[in-house]
């Protein structure tokens, strides 16, 4: 860039000599570099970037006002509105099958509106063989779009060609030939004595390096970077220009992070990607889904809005899956609004206004028909839910912009008059979709440009990875809408800029460095041919051998293999702050390794635990629970801690599981009622009672508002239905005659001198003359035989054995105890004195039994002394894991 230099340094004095480039970028950095070259100030407005050059240089002389991309926008909108209507106004560019969904299609018709005029007028255009309907679509478009101009009297910018009206000074333009759409101004410039061309001067090409994966191309790039920024080089003499962007960015920013190498990435993102516009798009999916539970759990659990009221928003959502709230629907005509009617049943009177004001308020933004009263609603909704305060400045900012879009669209929509455009909100969601924000870095590091917008940088170091013969392809395609078979013929439709940047990419930085790797991030690759022809492409073998990585040679030293690396990184300074935060901390207390000594949270740990003559209660599951771990036990049942539940499911299987055994409860107390004992004969009756009682019991949860959604609800009901028949017959095999002793009951009984109460919910007990059964009901039973095998960590449950344990107490002696699988509609007998069948032969013999009973009964003795002494310590080897464990973080010190 010598010659770049001496152009400046001879001209910078002349105030009348200005510097055009082809970025802003570009020209900000001679502008910037400028001042190296012995003068104090310089004026920025003397270093120009192609696009303002134009804007000052030429211009459309017309009376009449210019459209902008709104207007384009709203015209193309108002065709496909119309479109939807008629069904086949356009027949090529959207099929009529496709026309009610014709909105798809904006950005693609809009596009065209600039293309279709010099398309019309391109005489080489005229024969080729365009898909049924396409060329009269072309036609109607460019007429409308004419008649649509004249009536209101704007003209298509992209339609007149700029004229020169003002070039009094002096200019030297550099890099012309990567500008894409120079050659239309080209004639004018070069016959102008003012005007000076500036062609990046051909050099020999450098090599490019070949690495055999990106993974070694990416180590031994930042090896180099991190060298040179060790060496003293400000990180401002050094860019990093990706051509493949999308498959390198990730990698770069976290390899880079690891080294504590500082970046700065210079790429726009679509504005909806950012927190402060992705707002917009989240509410309004809202009502396009129908309130639907993922879209509301979207905004409603979303940490990056400001929820005034925060709480309140999540106790929404939270009953919003409580009470199955998929999505409001219409049926017959009618909005079934499925939030409101649950709420409504619920009585959460305050959930009730809150959703409704919400609702309103988001329907009131997607149905505004016009950009201001969209405006008005924005804001309204903004004063009531949101505390923007709360945002950092950034979130704000993009926020902002998206206002700004629709003011721009409610400026736009003031010319265009009345025309039919749709809905407002979604051509302003898709201006939003289509602009390109670039992010202000908070840091200063190394500059990271997207391809071709720093070809002419100058800069120190220069580094180009992942150029590839694709990556580094950069080709101008005129008239997109037509496909590429159509195309093939046509000569200059196609405009290959890939050389011409190579070219100048060659000359951009003191020391530029090229590389690419056949098995890239984005899968296999060529070199650019230019350096293939030129024979520069050197071989990388045994790079890593050749890089100065200090981060790869500290994972060396952790191996034993290298010295301590002279250079610390700060994600190692972050280990040591870890360490020392944690590791050489003196230890907090921690009630997985020690036992509760404190005494007011002993004590209150304690009342919650006892009642109040100091009996401490014991179930099956809070025996189960407390030896499966007993530091889970005190979180969930001395501290009462639980997990929320943030999760949409179809099927509650909990609440499912109620309802069928609300249906045996029912069904067993009229079989008890009608007749005392259940009868073989009467069969036919028990079945027709099951249906009444199934619906009974089905219905009252659509009152209650818990059912689930009604095809779900329905499948519910149809499989117990189907599962209940079958288990009277079932039923009538194995216990005819046998009289109900309870259903749903709870058992219990007292060790006085131990001050233990022990207390089971018995699904059912029956008896027949001496012989008393236990049934416990499972929509799916997962036990199995060896489950109950005494063993050192005891059975799976001791569920049934402490049963019997209770049962047996209350004065029964117990013939069989039994799970009943409603899925597979069989009785599991886990004690069976007397099957009746042989495939009925229990787990467990009568020993078996008083083995469990003896170990249980042991169990509780040592859980009610661990739990009074305050030791709810966890078995060293770990544990199965489970909700707790970030609390405990046993599971994180076991691995
Ligand atoms: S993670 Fe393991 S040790 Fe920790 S509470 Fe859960 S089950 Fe117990």
């Amino acid at each position: 860039m010598k010659y770049v230099e001496k152009i400046l340094k001879d001209n910078l004095n002349n105030q009348n000599t200005f510097f055009v480039f082809p970025s802003e970028l570009v020209a900000v950095f001679w502008m910037r570099k400028s001042l190296d070259y012995g003068i104090d100030s310089v004026l920025s407005r003397r270093f120009l970037s192609w696009d303002k050059f134009k804007e000052k240089t030429f211009s459309l002389n017309m009376d009449i006002s210019p459209v902008n991309a709104h207007i384009r926008t709203l015209f193309a909108s108002s065709i496909i509105e119309e479109n939807k209507k008629n069904g086949n106004l356009l027949k090529g560019l959207i099929r009529p099958e496709h026309s009610s969904g014709s909105s798809a299609f904006l950005s693609r018709l809009t596009s065209i509106l600039t293309d279709v005029k010099s398309f019309k007028e391109n005489s080489d255009l005229k024969d080729i063989s365009l898909d049924p309907g396409v060329r009269d679509d072309l036609d109607f478009l460019y007429n409308t779009y004419t008649e649509f101009l004249t009536e209101r009297e704007m003209f298509e910018p992209s339609w007149v060609k700029p004229e020169i009206t003002d070039i009094g000074e002096n200019y030297f333009l550099f890099f012309p030939e990567v500008i894409e759409d120079y050659k239309e101004f080209a004639a004018d410039l070069e016959k102008s004595a003012v005007v000076k061309i500036i062609l990046s001067n051909t050099k020999d090409l450098h090599e490019i390096k070949h690495f055999e994966s990106s993974t070694l191309e990416l180590k031994s790039l930042l090896g180099n970077i991190g060298a040179l920024l060790d060496s003293g080089v400000s990180s401002q003499d050094i860019a990093i220009t990706l051509p493949d962007m999308d498959g390198w960015r990730i990698d770069l920013e976290s390899e880079a992070d690891l080294r504590s190498i500082p970046l700065d990435f210079r790429q726009g993102k679509n504005l909806s990607e950012y927190p402060g516009a992705r707002l917009f798009r989240d509410i309004l999916n809202c009502e396009k889904s129908g309130f639907s539970l993922s879209a509301m759990k979207q905004i409603l659990l979303n940490n990056s809005i400001p929820w005034k009221e925060k709480e309140t928003a999540i106790e929404l959502f939270q009953f919003g899956v409580k009470h199955h709230c998929f999505k409001n629907y219409r049926l017959k005509g009618r909005e079934i609004d499925v939030w409101e009617d649950s709420l409504a049943k619920s009585e959460e009177s305050r959930l009730i206004r809150y959703y409704k004001d919400l609702k309103s308020a988001i329907s009131k933004i997607a149905n505004g028909k016009t950009f201001n009263e969209i405006k008005i609603s924005v804001q309204l909704f903004i004063s009531i839910f949101l505390d923007t305060n709360l945002w950092p400045l950034e979130t704000l900012k993009e926020f902002q912009i998206c206002l700004d879009t629709l003011n721009d669209l409610k400026d736009a929509s003031v010319k265009v008059g009345s025309l039919e455009y749709g809905s407002g909100c979604n051509i302003w969601l898709s201006a939003i979709e289509d602009r390109i924000y670039v992010k202000r870095s908070a840091t200063v590091g190394v500059n990271v440009f997207p391809y071709r917008v720093a070809g002419g940088w100058g800069g120190l170091w220069h580094f180009i990875p992942g150029l590839s013969q694709t990556s580094g392809s950069v080709i101008k395609s005129k008239y997109q809408f037509l496909k590429d078979n159509q195309r093939d013929n046509l000569p200059g439709l196609d405009i290959d800029f890939t050389e011409s940047f190579i070219n100048l990419y060659n000359l951009s930085g003191e020391n530029v460095i090229f590389s690419y790797s056949s098995n890239s991030f984005s899968g296999p690759a060529l070199p650019p041919s230019s350096f293939v022809l030129k024979r520069v492409v050197s071989d990388m073998i045994d790079v890593l051998s050749e890089l100065d990585d200090e981060y790869v040679s500290e994972i060396g030293y952790w191996a034993g293999e290298n010295p301590l690396p002279g250079r610390i990184f700060s994600l190692m300074k972050k280990g040591v702050d870890f360490t020392l935060a944690s590791a050489f901390i003196g230890k907090k207390t921690d009630y997985t390794k020690t036992g509760i000594n404190q005494y007011k949270i002993k004590n209150n740990l304690l009342e919650n635990l006892l009642d109040k003559n100091k009996y401490l209660s014991i179930s099956p599951s809070s025996l189960d629970q407390f030896l499966a771990c007993p530091y889970y036990f005190l979180f969930n049942r001395g501290f009462k801690v639980s997990e929320g539940e943030y999760k949409e499911v179809y099927i509650d299987h909990p609440v499912f599981g109620q309802v069928i055994h609300e249906c045996f409860d029912r069904f067993f107390k009229y079989v008890d009622k009608s007749g005392s004992e259940f009868s073989k004969s009467r069969l036919e009756e028990y079945k027709t009672e099951i249906g009444s009682i199934i619906n009974k019991v089905f219905n009252r949860y659509i009152v209650k508002g818990e059912a689930f959604i009604p095809p779900v609800w329905n499948y519910c009901r149809e499989f117990t239905h189907n599962k209940l028949l079958n288990f009277i017959d079932i039923e009538a095999v194995q216990f005819p005659g046998f009289r109900l002793a309870s259903a749903e009951k709870k058992y219990s009984h007292k060790w006085d001198d131990k001050k233990i109460e022990l207390t089971g919910r018995i699904d059912r007990v029956s008896f027949k003359g001496n012989k008393t059964a236990i049934i416990d009901y499972k929509k799916k039973n997962h036990l199995k035989k060896g489950d109950m095998v005494a063993g050192e960590n005891g059975p799976a449950t001791f569920q049934i054995p402490f049963y019997i344990y209770l049962v047996e107490k209350s004065g029964f002696k117990v013939s069989s105890a039994s799970y009943y699988d409603v899925t597979e509609c069989r009785y599991n007998y886990v004690h069976n004195f007397d099957p009746i069948l042989k495939k009925d032969k229990p787990w467990c013999s009568e020993d078996d039994i008083s083995s469990l009973i003896y170990k249980m009964e042991k169990s509780i003795d040592k859980m009610d002394k661990r739990i009074r002494m305050g030791d709810f310590t966890v078995h060293p080897d770990g544990c199965d894991s489970c909700d707790f464990r970030r609390i405990c973080r046993t599971k994180f010190h076991v691995r």
